[in-house]
């Protein structure tokens, strides 16, 4: 593992920015898969370890500049190359690739760390006077292009100074935090006091509170926990025209829920500046873990639907790997050929359509036990072998890992990226098999899929991908791949995206997804909350490029 400072790489390198070598088990199954030599994976395609140099100044007035320092102070306003440079971009595996060549197309002029709301309406107020483009960021861990700075200004970021965690209320069962407080931050204290926050998206290490509401996400407990709408109580929101707070009611019928109207803006409607969450018990102890080998997908989702309509409880962690995912994970953890594998098939699991099921259930004790023991019960009425607790404990202790495998197969010239999609339980099998032939039409391409959030209604498909990128086409090769595949998800049914948010990636596909006049009532919220379209600018969401 090596760092890295100040260079292109530092910046689209995952989490704690140490590269990792390709895993054994991995490099072997891109070599069988792709035909590629030892040679082929050690070539360090797209590096990028240049230091970046931006070749251009902010387009902000010195005097422009100066009243951002008196806001905020001189030490929280960034107009260095780097500074500006790292916040242009997010994770999209597009922004990846732009990275990988040095390009950057459209620095934010200023980043800009504020320390309270008032400095956020101070800002807010300056920008909207001075027609200044503003762009919230957190974490920057955006998969949808929802942080890019098109038209430069100001990217605010909040992850710096306005990260404090202001109260944990023990009767209400709630936490105030403002809103740059990133997953672990939040986690420790809340787990100190015997409390969980309950949402841990993969990305949860990196990611903050404020990017989790406004990209409208979902942690990896989500089918137990809920999504972050299931746990947002009441929220401060800055907006050009004045402030909006909504209260921690339990509940209310005053008119429509306002919170709802800000989880999913993505930063087009107001800075989210503090968050009033739901906590849960935390009562590590009292899990109850099992996993499951299933014959086929389709048996598999269907006793993930019954569970979820049976009202016998439910699991916290609900995960099923279709028959390549499955594969993919046997092959790479050494499973195949062992004795447990061949018994496995021996007992009728045959490689290519088992799939494993990863169930926790988190809570009191009794509950964990019941729901577990219920879970079984289905499961064995759906010929699903249990296989112990042990699997789903492993899973859970590296879950965050597989982010970074991501970096080295880049570097291999391997393009990997995932698209998620929500879908009723009566087009899943359908559009699961659909979106799987239309990735598959490519020359060479692995494609795995699972569900990991489900609901009564129907659960999301999560496609992870690998293909070899056409060198020296690799931009235009994944956006033509991309287009094809948010097409086929579109076209059979499934919601343009179950939790990474829409930003630019997906808005082209809004007005379709959801009509002319649905999108003219966003429109008109942004305008009159955003009259002069400075909020995160051009396209995000699919609302016009300009007020
Ligand atoms: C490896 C990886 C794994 C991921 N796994 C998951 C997952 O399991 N579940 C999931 O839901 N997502 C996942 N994501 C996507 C991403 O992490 C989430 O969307 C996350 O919630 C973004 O949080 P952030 O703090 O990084 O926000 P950013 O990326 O900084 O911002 C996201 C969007 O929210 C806006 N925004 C940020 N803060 C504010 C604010 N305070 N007020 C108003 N607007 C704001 C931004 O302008 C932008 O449009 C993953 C991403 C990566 C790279």
């Amino acid at each position: 593992m090596s760092e890295q400072k100040n260079t292109y790489r530092s910046i689209f390198l995952w989490g704690d920015k140490k590269i990792r070598p390709l895993e054994e088990g991995v490099r072997k199954l891109v070599k069988n898969k792709f035909g590629l030599t030892d040679t082929d994976l050690d070539q360090s395609h797209l590096f990028a370890d240049d230091e970046v140099r931006l070749g251009t100044s902010p387009a902000l007035s010195e005097k422009q500049i100066k009243e951002l320092q008196n806001i905020c102070g001189t030490e929280n306003v960034k107009t260095d190359d780097y500074s500006r440079a790292r916040n242009a971009h997010g994770y999209f595996f597009g922004e990846l690739l732009k990275l990988r060549m040095e390009t950057i197309d459209s620095p934010p002029d200023v980043v800009v760390y504020p320390k309270s709301e008032q400095e956020v309406a101070q800002l807010l107020a300056f920008a909207e006077k001075e027609n200044i483009a503003v762009t919230p960021v957190g974490g920057r861990s955006s998969v949808t292009r929802g942080v890019e700075t098109p038209q430069g200004g100001i990217s605010l970021d909040l992850s710096g100074k306005l990260n404090r965690i202001l109260e944990v209320n023990e009767t209400n069962h709630t936490v105030t935090v403002e809103t740059g407080v990133m997953g672990p931050q939040l986690e420790a204290h809340l787990n100190k006091l015997g409390y969980t926050c309950g949402h841990f998206p993969q990305s949860f290490e990196y990611s903050s509170v404020g990017g989790w509401v406004a990209a409208r996400g979902a942690g990896q407990a989500s089918t137990g926990y809920g999504k972050i709408e299931d746990l947002v109580l009441a929220m401060h929101v800055v907006t050009p025209v004045g402030i909006i707070q909504t209260k921690d009611y339990p509940a209310t019928a005053e008119a429509w829920d306002l919170n709802k109207t800000f989880i999913g803006s993505e930063g087009c409607l107001g800075i989210i500046t503090r968050v009033t969450m739901k906590i849960r018990s935390y009562r590590p102890k009292n899990t109850a873990y099992a996993s499951f080998i299933f014959k086929d997908f389709e048996t598999a989702t269907s006793m993930m639907r019954k569970a979820m309509q049976s009202e016998i409880g439910v699991p916290h962690l609900f995960r099923i790997s279709d028959p390549v995912e499955t594969e993919t994970a046997f092959s790479i953890n050494g499973f195949e050929n062992s004795v447990s594998d061949r018994f496995l098939k021996a007992m009728g699991y045959k490689t290519g359509s088992r799939c494993l099921m990863f169930v926790s259930v988190e809570g009191d004790k009794g509950y964990t036990h019941l729901v577990k023991k219920k879970t079984k019960q289905l499961a064995k009425k759906h010929h699903g072998f249990y296989i112990g607790g042990s699997p789903t404990k492993k899973w859970l202790k590296q879950r965050y890992e597989s982010a970074y495998l991501r970096d080295p197969l880049m570097d291999a010239g391997i393009m990997t990226d995932t698209v998620e999609t929500a879908v009723p339980w009566d087009k899943l099998i359908s559009l699961w098999k659909a979106v799987r032939t239309y990735l598959e039409h490519r020359e060479k391409s692995h494609v795995m899929v699972h569900i990991s959030h489900v609901y009564e209604n129907g659960a999301n498909l999560y496609f992870t991908f690998l293909s070899p990128m056409k060198k020296g086409h690799e931009l235009e090769d994944y956006k033509a791949y991309h287009k094809g595949l948010i097409d086929a998800i579109h076209q059979n049914g499934g919601s343009l995206s179950h939790h990474h948010g829409i930003g630019r990636a997906l808005a082209p596909w809004m007005e379709e997804e959801i009509g002319s006049t649905a999108i003219g009532l966003m429109q008109a919220v942004k305008d009159h909350l955003d009259p002069k379209g400075i909020l995160n600018p051009g396209n995000t969401l699919g609302l016009r490029a300009e007020a």
